[in-house]
């Protein structure tokens, strides 16, 4: 199979260590024929169709331009690996960990993660975003998230940025209470401001990007960029406008005009 290409791009050069990354990547889906007991678990909790094609799931995140921990992260979702529980190092109890202090706490898993409340301001924000975008249907956030499975939407490029930006704050809020104890889910506001920034930084990319894209490199176009103003204005003409150069951000993304707590 096709590995992605890395250019530069917003994450540097190339490393031995990506490398050697790709290498025993390559060998992991080449040798995957049948799927280990983690990631199947995965699939059976989630209800994830028979049709979905993990192979295909686990290329589409490691090429995605989304920052490498948020890459990881995401594979590890797939992959069932992500650490639960038990899983972690010093924690011996099996209950989740970020939303514990509720009442009748559930299993440690990747499937409540996703289901878990103290997401509920992210589903809020993601089920807002897909409909500000235009997009049809209403995708099953789990399965959009966890495997990159959702309604045909028209663009899967900026589908491909949505989810990140999704994985990157469940991946925030996993590591604040694995890494720094911290208890407390963020609150809707906090959440909504933060997928809002990231998202806005995409955009802010992508524009700068279409302004300095050229024929040679190390600007050329990709298919994660676009190619030209107008596909940029095509892409995110439901979430800003231009003027005077300047982006003008649409309200589900507009940065807040008090600082956050
Ligand atoms: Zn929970």
């Amino acid at each position: 199979m096709r590995l992605p290409r890395h250019s530069g791009g917003p994450h540097g050069p190339k490393t031995p260590l990506h490398v050697l990354r790709q290498r025993s990547i390559r060998r992991l889906l080449e040798a995957s024929l049948q799927p280990p007991r983690a990631a199947l678990a995965v699939l059976d909790e989630t209800n994830a169709p028979n049709l979905l094609d993990r192979a295909k799931a686990y290329a589409a995140v490691l090429e995605a331009p989304w920052d490498p921990a948020d890459r990881n992260f995401a594979w590890n979702l797939i992959a069932g690996v992500l650490p639960c529980g038990r899983g972690i190092k010093g924690v011996d109890v099996s209950h989740c960990l970020v939303c514990a202090s509720l009442p009748n706490p559930p299993a440690d898993s990747v499937a409540h993660l996703m289901r878990c409340p103290c997401l509920s301001s992210l589903r809020e924000w993601f089920a807002a975003a897909w409909t500000q975008m235009g997009w049809p249907g209403n995708p099953d956030f789990t399965l959009a998230i966890v495997f990159g499975h959702a309604p045909r939407c028209g663009d899967r490029v900026a589908l491909v940025a949505l989810r990140g930006v999704v994985i990157s704050i469940i991946r925030t809020i996993r590591y604040q209470v694995t890494q720094d104890g911290n208890t407390t889910p963020p609150g809707r506001r906090e959440t909504h401001s933060r997928a809002a920034y990231l998202m806005r930084r995409h955009i802010q990319f992508d524009y700068e990007y279409v302004m300095m894209v050229t024929k040679d490199p190390p600007n050329q176009p990709t298919r994660w960029r676009p190619k030209s103003r107008a596909h940029f204005m095509k892409r995110w003409e439901k979430m800003c406008t231009v003027a005077h150069g300047l982006l003008i951000f649409n309200e589900l993304i507009r940065r807040a005009e008090e600082p956050p707590d």
